[in-house]
């Protein structure tokens, strides 16, 4: 079988079907480590997965040695109407560049008796009759599989190949991300922060805990707010900078700001044809409320592995429960969170988020019975 991405979603697919006994080669146009534009928050599913997939017994033991900073809790700040902070428990998140995660992944993968091809752009799908049969890669060379694991991300090469729209509006966000050092604390400096704010509709911005120094932050929108008010990303970003300043008076930028599109997991599901399977931002599986696609993209790769190894991705049978589990785990929940973002949204452009009774739901959704407090801001 052929892999084409070796990012999580296909770091993942490929892990699982070599274990199965597959034969597996994955092909990537990128050569590894390579960063990757993300806001770097795994959370504690995901990093449970990435341990699985380590095949070892602890997340500890899966990014020992890799850059990171373990996160206990995370809190949502309202705009004049306080936080809502939500303890992780016995199970923390991370904030885990992506430049050492997916490394981590890529010797995992390796590891597991894949075969990987770094710098091999694929340029398109082989098709015969009705079937995917192999890839095209730059320079003309034709590779076959019985079958094709798209995991490249958003504009795959599965989605032109099946002339699936660019996905928009409510099926996207935008989001732009930077790495800056020299943050002054606040007081919510531990933990994942995430500002709900009236310039953000359907959207935030972020400050996540610095790892050796450098602090992830940056703003998320959905495309179909993006576009209504036709300010850039880093406009945006200014504004949240600005909003911000007692944050980031002393601030410096570490590299370029860095935008990227999430194709978000709002049904319809991306179709599918016979000999392809698809994982990951490839599949539009993005959750839309939190931005959060690493575990969406560990496990939905582990999930195509899975068929593909077992031999079943030309059986409609097994085709048909892989479509369904998708829309069990991520659809209807990424659906249901859609709901959630449109509620927040217009709360927070009406200002009723600021009233008591509204204030103690958006905490109860938040922070669900793990609430730890609440803190007035100022
Ligand atoms: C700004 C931003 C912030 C984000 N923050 C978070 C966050 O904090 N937490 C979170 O959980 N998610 C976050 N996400 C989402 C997350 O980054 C993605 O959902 C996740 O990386 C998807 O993994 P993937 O394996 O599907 O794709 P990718 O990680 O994009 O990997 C795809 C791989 O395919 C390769 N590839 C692409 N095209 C080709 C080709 N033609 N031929 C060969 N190889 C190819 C690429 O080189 C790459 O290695 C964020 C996204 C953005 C844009």
């Amino acid at each position: 079988m052929v892999v084409v991405g070796a990012g999580p979603a296909g770091c993942a697919a490929g892990i699982t079907a070599a274990r199965a006994g597959a034969r597996v080669l994955v092909l990537d146009r990128a050569r590894f480590p390579r960063p990757k534009t993300c806001g770097d928050a795994i959370s504690n599913r995901a990093a449970e997965l990435v341990a699985v997939l380590c095949g070892v017994d602890s997340v500890d033991e899966a990014l020992a040695g890799v850059p990171m900073t373990r996160v206990d809790r995370g809190v949502a700040i309202l705009p004049d109407a306080g936080a809502i902070e939500r303890g992780f428990g016995a199970r923390p998140g991370y904030i885990v560049p992506r430049l050492g995660l997916d490394d981590r992944l890529r010797l995992a993968l390796e590891h597991a008796g894949a075969s990987l091809r770094q710098g091999t752009k694929v340029t398109g799908l082989v098709r015969e009759r009705e079937r995917v049969v192999g890839v095209t890669i730059e320079g003309g060379e034709v590779v076959r599989g019985d079958v094709v694991i798209a995991a490249d991300g958003p504009g795959s090469i599965a989605q032109s190949a099946l002339g699936e729209p660019y996905r928009r509006g409510r099926h996207l966000a935008v989001a732009l991300t930077a790495y800056v050092e020299g943050l002054r604390p606040g007081p919510w400096s531990d933990a994942a922060e995430h500002y709900f704010e009236p310039g953000l509709r359907a959207g935030y911005g972020w400050i996540f805990p610095p790892v050796d120094g450098l602090a992830n932050v940056g703003v998320y929108q959905r495309a179909d707010r993006f576009h209504a008010h036709g300010r850039t990303l880093k406009q945006l970003f200014e504004e949240f900078r600005t909003a911000h300043r007692d944050r980031f008076a002393d601030a410096r930028l570490c590299g370029r700001t860095r935008t990227w599109a999430l194709p978000l997991a709002v049904p319809p599901a991306p179709r599918t044809v016979a000999g392809l399977l698809v994982a990951g931002d490839a599949g539009a599986c993005v959750d839309p409320l939190a931005g959060e696609g690493i575990w969406q993209a560990l496990h939905t790769g582990v999930l195509a592995g899975g068929v593909a190894g077992r031999g079943q991705a030309h059986d409609r049978a097994a085709i048909a429960a892989l479509g369904r589990r998708r829309l069990r785990d991520i659809g209807v929940p990424s659906l249901l969170r859609l709901g959630i973002q449109d509620a927040m949204d217009g709360l927070i452009a009406s200002g009723l988020h600021r009233r008591a009774l509204v204030r103690a739901l958006l905490r109860r959704g938040y922070a669900s019975e793990a609430l730890e407090a609440s803190k007035r801001l100022g």
